[in-house]
């Protein structure tokens, strides 16, 4: 109890997870005066991560996928504080952020996770598909690649210009490679007179023998074939070993040279769980109780990406949003059963299916055990993501977005001046 007045709940993180969370915890103490609810989140806005492929492809317009907080909040209560998160203190039940110190009295660890490199030599040359800012930086630079191509008259170099080289074969790399054949075949290929697109090289690397693991075996066999079928080039147990300007290293011996690398094989839990004195996973994933609490810490809750549930088996706890929102659900509903001394409720989650967009018209798609694929799969898996987006006007924004697409042609203005490429920009970047 704070001042013997009030509990405070602060949830940390206003993802999938922690959103939903902040939601459930106000319909569950929204007339109950002696309960502060605080969210904090280092961006005023909340991120709808399944579409940002889509951005890189300018497909849809950046801003369309982002709700503003303030605007989800609505007529609710709860308070929200934009700042970043920078120390958690359990001890003393204390959080450390950008702007001051707060003390709490249970707390949601909602902070997501961060691109994992597995130590890769040159990792900072690879680009990443993980926030906003990353979609727009990648969807620019690709433009200027695509832009210098044009009046390259160096053949090798203009393939080098030309090569994309997508690390990770799960639902990520494939949604993305497949969206980059979109934007270059229907859309760039017209507009680019000096580049041939017998010269664009797409390539999706996997260190695993296979793509979408996890994934239906036939779909994943259905979705492979039909990239393959549009040239996109896969190479599974294929381990990429070092990353540089303009090249990389694939096996510890053979070179590829790259106009970029995009690194999508993987991601870890957020650096600032790495403090929590508990124990986690190979990936920094806390290991919390099957009632989503850390467990010496009963009024501390970790959900979404940030958590791994004890003795589950992995399939219950993959880093999805389902998994997180549902989390998020069962976490406000243990701190409601802490405040009014009831027996905390346990976890359990029912994988619903999958849905995996192969660019426009293809997808393939299992929901609830019903499989299919192609024109149909597709219109799903856009109903199933529209109704899944936050605010009818996002909604709205994005379907026009869609229908735009296929009267018009993409908008593939470069918005910001990309300039950490040394292949294009090889004077600014000198050192
Ligand atoms: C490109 C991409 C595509 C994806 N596609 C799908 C998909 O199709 N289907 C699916 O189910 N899942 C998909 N995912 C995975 C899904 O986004 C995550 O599993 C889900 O977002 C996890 O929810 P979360 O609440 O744990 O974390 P997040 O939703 O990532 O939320 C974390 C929040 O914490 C904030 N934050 C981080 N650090 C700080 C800090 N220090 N201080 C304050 N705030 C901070 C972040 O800004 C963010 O708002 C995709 C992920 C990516 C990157």
């Amino acid at each position: 109890m704070r001042g013997g007045t009030s509990t405070r709940i602060i949830v940390l993180g206003a993802g999938f997870g922690g959103m939903e969370a902040m939601v459930e915890l106000e319909r569950r103490f929204r007339d109950d005066p002696s309960i502060d609810l605080l969210l904090v989140n280092e961006n005023n806005f909340f991120l709808f991560t399944p579409l940002l492929p889509q951005i890189v492809s300018s497909y849809i317009e950046p801003r369309h996928i982002v709700q503003n907080i303030r605007d989800i909040r609505h007529q609710r209560r709860f308070r929200f504080l934009r700042a970043r998160v920078t120390r958690l203190d359990l001890t003393n039940q204390r959080v450390s952020t950008t702007t001051g110190d707060l003390s709490y009295d249970y707390l949601v660890i909602a902070l997501g996770s961060v691109p994992n490199f597995f130590g890769l030599e040159g990792a900072e040359h690879c680009y990443t598909l993980h926030s906003l800012e990353d979609a727009v930086v990648l969807r620019d630079h690709i433009l200027d690649l695509l832009e210098h191509a044009d009046h390259e008259s160096d053949p090798d170099r203009q393939r080098q210009l030309l090569t994309f080289a997508i690390v990770g074969g799960g639902y990520t790399g494939v949604e993305l490679v497949a969206e980059l054949h979109d934007l270059i075949y229907r859309h760039v290929g017209p507009r680019y007179r000096g580049i041939r697109l017998a010269e664009v090289r797409l390539l999706l690397l996997e260190a695993r023998s296979d793509i979408l693991v996890g994934v239906d075996p036939d779909l994943a066999a259905r979705a492979r074939s039909k990239i393959e079928r549009q040239g996109i080039g896969v190479r599974t147990q294929t381990k990429v070993t070092c990353v540089a300007p303009g090249r990389l290293e694939v096996g510890g011996d053979e070179i590829i040279e790259t106009g970029l690398v995009i690194w999508t094989a993987g991601v870890r839990a957020h650096p600032l769980l790495d403090s929590l004195p508990v124990e986690k996973n190979k990936v920094g994933r806390v290991l919390v109780t099957p009632q989503l609490h850390l467990p010496d810490f009963p009024r501390v809750f970790a959900i979404g990406d940030n958590a791994v549930v004890q003795g589950a088996p992995p399939e219950q706890t993959p880093q999805i949003a389902p998994v997180a929102l549902e989390q998020a659900r069962l976490a406000a509903e243990n701190v409601a059963r802490a405040v009014s001394h009831q027996h905390y409720a346990s976890f359990e989650f029912e994988p619903k299916g999958m849905l995996v967009s192969l660019g426009m018209n293809y997808a393939v798609v299992n929901l609830k055990g019903l499989k299919f694929s192609g024109y149909a799969a597709w219109l799903a898996w856009n109903a199933i993501h529209l109704l899944k987006l936050v605010g009818l006007k996002k909604q709205v924004q994005v379907a026009l977005d869609w229908s735009l697409a296929t009267l018009f042609p993409r908008d593939t203005s470069i918005i910001r001046t990309p300039h950490r490429c040394r292949l294009c920009h090889p004077k600014e970047t000198q050192q």
